[in-house]
């Protein structure tokens, strides 16, 4: 049989692609190295953000004496129910979307890992699977630097550290990206020591300096170590003890602990796929280089997900598998990934969407920036979460909402209220008109219009 389309990697983007195809009532084979899941359910979000709300309980006690409630602060952490807890929610997700899969008379699920022989043609799982369309949705793998000592002395990725049954008293986190954040937050918080190592000047690189001096000065308060502008050296092991050496302003720094996370990156898994045998263009790291259709050089060949190293976000993922399923039977979509909302899921959270401070001096785009701290807000005061605050890029003549960034309680759920506002273009004069419950971490919106339009 030679199905419609063949989707290599049944992650988020290779499930969406398949399920729109199928609705299409296209024939659909999607050729899983397994366990099927993808890393959002199995080794990504899910999994962390079932781990960070036990982290949270922990911290809420620990504070709750200002809130009038006294907690007997001895509090026992039991990390081998934390995992196992995560494990039985997770493995309900992956059951149900195998299921799904199973169940659609319009999918083949094939298991095996596999290689391009011709640009329509793979094998896995020892049979030759013909395709008219193929989608690369394999994901990616977590990229280890090179630092002397490091591999000798051993360490953890996150893989491993979501898995851990018995923490270490102590844990060097080397990066200060999402993911690592969210670890260290999680270890700290159940008791871990945790000294972060990042080498830029601020963690959160990518986006806006503000935003990751909240996150640095919340979890410095807090008892976290967080060092940036670094330049990591080398690694070594004395008996249970690794040490981490890193030039830090003009100094040479020794840090210790019982374990070390290495969170530095990730990078697309083409890992025996034979890229070269479909003829495809690959640029200077190996990736395949696409249209804005998310099509290769390759013309029934197209990437989503991870492996297109666009945006390492599931959201993205999800939405670039429908869009390239839907562009390879007929259509042309194209993405915009100013409209995706991303979060890192510490305490405060972060999150954002649409064009950041940086993007307008690099652009040097006509554009002003309204904020808000969480401190002027009624509900925040309320409940003791006045770290943080809101900002809002605008057009500077139209006063079109550009992009919304938010560090603080609640960040993930009330950026929200900006995906519509992007999407549907409206000015701070719309948004002035909108109702907003109150007093709720929602009604910051309003705060900031009140505070910043005439
Ligand atoms: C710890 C952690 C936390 C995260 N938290 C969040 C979060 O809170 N929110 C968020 O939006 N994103 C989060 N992410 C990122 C998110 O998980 C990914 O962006 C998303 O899951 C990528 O989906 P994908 O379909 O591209 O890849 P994957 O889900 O990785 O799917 C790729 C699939 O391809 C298979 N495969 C690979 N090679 C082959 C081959 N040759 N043959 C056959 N099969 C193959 C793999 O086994 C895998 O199942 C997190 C990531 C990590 C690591």
């Amino acid at each position: 049989m030679i199905y419609d389309l063949v989707v290599i990697g049944g992650g988020s983007a290779g499930y969406s692609a398949a399920k729109l195809a199928a609705s299409y009532k296209k024939n659909v084979c999607i050729i899983e190295k397994g366990p099927f899941g993808g890393l959002c359910i199995l080794r990504g979000c899910m999994p962390s953000k079932t781990l960070l709300w036990s982290a949270r309980i922990a911290e809420l006690i620990r504070n709750a004496k200002e809130f009038g409630i006294h907690v007997d602060q001895n509090i026992k952490i039991d990390a081998k129910h934390i995992v196992e807890r995560k494990n039985k929610i997770i493995k309900g997700f992956a059951d149900y979307r195998l299921d799904s899969v199973k169940k659609n008379k319009h999918i083949d699920l094939i298991y095996g890992k596999a290689s391009f022989i011709f640009k329509n043609k793979v094998q896995a799982g020892g049979k030759v699977i013909e395709g008219e369309n193929f989608l690369i949705s394999t994901g990616s793998k977590i990229s280890i630097p090179n630092i002397p000592g490091l591999k000798e002395a051993g360490y953890l990725t996150s893989d491993e550290a979501l898995e851990l049954k018995k923490f270490p008293k102590s844990l060097i986190v080397l990066g200060g990206g999402p993911v690592t954040l969210e670890l260290a937050y999680y270890f700290f918080n159940l008791g871990v020591e945790v000294i972060i190592i990042q080498r830029s000047d601020h963690v959160m690189s990518d986006n806006d300096e503000d935003l990751a001096e909240v996150i640095e000065e919340s979890f410095r308060k807090e008892g976290i170590k967080v060092y940036t502008g670094t330049f990591l050296k080398k690694v070594s092991k004395v008996g249970n003890i690794k040490a981490v050496e890193f030039e830090h302003g003009k100094k040479n720094v020794n840090v210790k602990a019982e374990e070390i996370l290495v969170g530095l990156g990730r990078i697309p898994d083409f890992d025996g796929l034979n890229l070269q045998r479909t003829g495809m263009k690959l640029d200077g790291k190996g990736i395949p280089i696409l249209n804005e259709y998310l099509q290769t050089s390759v013309k029934n060949i197209y990437v989503a997900g991870d492996a297109s190293k666009i945006l390492e976000v599931v959201n993205v993922a999800v939405e670039q598998g429908r869009v390239a399923a839907e562009n390879m039977f007929g259509k042309k979509e194209k993405l915009d990934y100013h409209k995706f909302p991303a979060a890192v899921f510490t305490h405060p959270e972060v999150a954002w969407i649409g064009v950041t401070e940086k993007e307008v001096k690099e652009k040097n785009m006509n554009a002003e920036t309204a904020k808000l701290p969480y401190e002027d807000l009624g509900k925040a005061m309320c409940l003791g979460e006045t770290e943080g605050f809101i900002k809002m890029i605008m057009d500077k003549k139209s006063k079109r909402i550009l992009g919304v960034a938010i560090v603080g309680h609640l960040a993930s759920d009330i950026i929200h209220e900006a995906v519509p506002l992007l999407y549907n273009k409206n000015t701070i004069y719309d948004l002035a008109k909108m109702q907003h419950i109150h007093p709720t971490f929602g009604e910051i919106y309003s705060y900031l219009v009140e505070d910043c339009c005439d």
